[in-house]
Order: C-alpha cells, then structure tokens, then sequence
C-alpha cells in the first residue's frame, strides 16, 4: 500500500492512534464524517442547537469503518495471516471491505437474525460467514463465541476482529477520532447521545474526549447519554437502578447493530456514564422507527434504525427536562439506511406509486 493516508481521515489523527508504518496503512477514505446542524427537529423538540454526525456516510456506510481501517493497518503491521471476528452485520461488512483491500482472509461468525442485506454485504467482500444459532438472542451463546475467537485468534496468528475495547483494545482507539472531529467541527458539545450495543463506541468517544479535556483542549467533558433498545437494555436499566454491572437477560429487540445481550465494554459504559455525569435510555423500538422516519422527512437524514435511536434518546432527555433549550447536542447517527433494506420497504410500503404513460403525466 502506497504512502496516500498522510493527513486523511483517522489518519490526520495518526499521533494519537498506535504507531502504524505508513506502508501498511489501511484506507477507503473513512472518518472525515460531516456534523450538520438540525433545520427543523431541533426546534420542534426544545434543543434548538442539535446537530448530526454523519457516521452514516463512512465507505460502507457505518462508523466501523474507522476501527476496520486500523485493525487492518494492525493485522499487517503484525503480520497477521488473517482475521476472524463475530458481528451483528455492520462491523462484518467493514471488516469484510478492509479485509479485502488489505488482502487478508476474514472469517466471520454472524447473528442469527442478521439483516439479510447486511448479510448481502459481507459477502460481497467474499469473507468466510458462518450464521450461529441463538447468537443475537442469547447472551451465553453471545459470549461463548466471543471467546472462541479469541480463543482461535490466538491459536493461529490472527487478528481478533471484534469493534469491542475488550477484545480488540488498539483498533478500538479509532473509535476516538470521532470525538477529536466533533471537537474540531463544533468546540465540546453538551451532551453526545449514542446508541449502544457492546458499549465500544459509547466508551471510545468518551475516550476520545477525555483525552482532550486531559490536555485541556475543551474545558469540560460532554455529558455522554447511553441510548438502548428497551429489548436489549441491560446496561441502562442497570444504569436507573444505580448498578454498575449489567442486568442479565436476552434481547428481544429488532434493532440491528444493538442486540447484544452479554454487553462486552459495560464496564468501559459505567465509567464513562459516572466520568461525564451522563445518562442512559432505554427507548421502544417503535419510537426509534418513528425518529428514523422523522430523520429521513424532515432532515433529509436517511439512516437505519439504530442511527437514529440516538434522536430518540434526545427527544426524550428533552422531555424530561434533563437536556435544556442552551444545550448544545450532537446526535451520533451511526449507520446508513440503505444498510436495513428490511425496514426501508416497512417505511414505504404504503406509499402509492402510480404507474403511468408518458402521456397521461
Ligand atoms: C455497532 C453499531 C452500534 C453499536 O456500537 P457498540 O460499540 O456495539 O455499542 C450502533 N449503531 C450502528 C449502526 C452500529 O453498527
């Protein structure tokens, strides 16, 4: 791979990441995400300054993409022979890209329920899938095959491919570059709303600005608010009980890329949660349908469900008066909606497109 990567994308970052020798530098173009400012949701639900950070618009249209790409650079800087990972279809579909232009072979073990178009994804890239019963649903099976990874990663000189901090700490530290971007395209936020799943991404941009605030780059921390799917609320329904361990129990919910049951970073969401003096929600699956919805209407923002449960969040910490009309709010929508073709054609399908001649437009 040619020297191309100085100054693009996570890479502009590349003092702050693990040393990567420019040669095995892994890029698609990734990171540079656009933070847009709301045109009319903002005003409507009481946080006038809300803003969006486009993850979505990533290669492969999710913010995995910037962990891909270093966990790639990773795998050939460490002359790993390959990489074998587990996914709910987004992290699969990055890895499975990078992986391919990095050249190295990917083994990849699915969720059940995967979204048939996420699915599509990763095996355009020709990665090796296998799809494994009750994965998604329950949390033994979820952390059984975290640790046979782990377990076959180690055995075979490959690369765990998990977007998890406790699985795969170095390539996690990319997630971090979303935070110095924010910081950049807008100062420090109030408060970030975040989905959450395994808790990596919510824990990293934590991460990210805590480091700032460090070297006193923003004079303070942005409240971080954990955004759940009530099917799959483990961590925020520990978090209102005042626990700090997640509460057991499977998941019921039909959000893809959020249904992870054994949460690997809780510990990393605790902290970060009781570090920024954040919050956590769990939110019903049909309010996040209906924000994803209101996105693509009213904001021109086409995302798949879990980008927008992040708004959901928002509109109800607006509700209960924990966000104020003076907070500045930045969104993470984390994914594309054309990734969930699924719920693409639920959102449309009673819309009547009249088939016509030419001549009776
Ligand atoms: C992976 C993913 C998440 C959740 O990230 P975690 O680190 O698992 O919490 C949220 N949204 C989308 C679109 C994702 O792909």
């Amino acid at each position: 791979m040619s020297a191309q990567t100085r100054g693009m994308g996570i890479w502009s970052y590349a003092e702050r990441l693990p040393r990567i020798a420019e040669q095995h530098r892994v890029t698609l173009g990734e990171g540079n995400a656009p933070l847009v400012r709301s045109s009319r949701i903002g005003e409507t639900i009481g946080i006038p300054n809300l803003y969006f950070k486009l993850e979505s618009l990533n290669p492969t249209g999710s913010y995995k993409d910037r962990i891909a790409a270093l966990m790639l650079s990773l795998a050939r800087e460490h002359g790993k022979d390959a990489c074998i990972g587990t996914t709910s279809g987004n992290a699969g579909a990055s890895i499975a890209a990078y992986a391919a232009r990095a050249g190295i072979p990917y083994h990849v073990y699915v969720q059940e329920n995967i979204v048939p178009s996420k699915l599509e994804q990763i095996l355009v890239h020709r990665a090796q899938v296998y799809r494994v019963k009750g994965m998604g649903f329950d949390p033994h099976i979820g952390t059984q095959v975290f640790e046979t990874v782990l377990a076959k990663a180690k055995a075979n000189n490959w690369e765990p491919a998990v977007t998890a901090f406790a699985y795969a700490p170095l390539a996690m530290e990319a997630v971090k570059t979303i935070s110095y971007e924010i910081r950049e395209q807008l100062g420090a936020p109030d408060a970030v709303f975040v989905p959450v799943g395994g808790g990596g991404l919510f824990a990293g941009i934590h991460k990210g600005f805590a480091d700032l605030h460090a070297e006193g780059a923003i004079a303070r921390l942005p409240r971080m608010a954990a955004c759940q799917s009530a099917g799959c609320a483990n961590l925020a329904n520990a978090w209102k009980q005042g626990l700090s361990k997640p509460l057991p129990g499977g998941s019921t919910s039909l959000i893809s890329g959020i249904q992870v049951s054994s949460p690997p970073d809780a510990d990393l969401v605790f902290a970060a949660l009781k570090e920024s003096r954040g919050n956590a929600y769990a939110l019903q699956d049909e309010d996040t349908w209906l924000w994803q919805e209101r996105l693509a209407v009213e904001e021109g923002i086409f995302c798949e469900p879990a980008g927008a449960i992040g708004l959901a969040g928002a509109a109800k910490a607006a509700r209960e008066g924990t966000i104020g009309p003076d907070d500045k709010v930045v969104i993470v929508v984390t994914g594309a909606g054309f990734k969930d073709v699924q719920r693409t054609k639920a959102m449309t399908d009673q819309i009547q497109v009249p088939f016509i001649e030419a001549n009776d437009m």
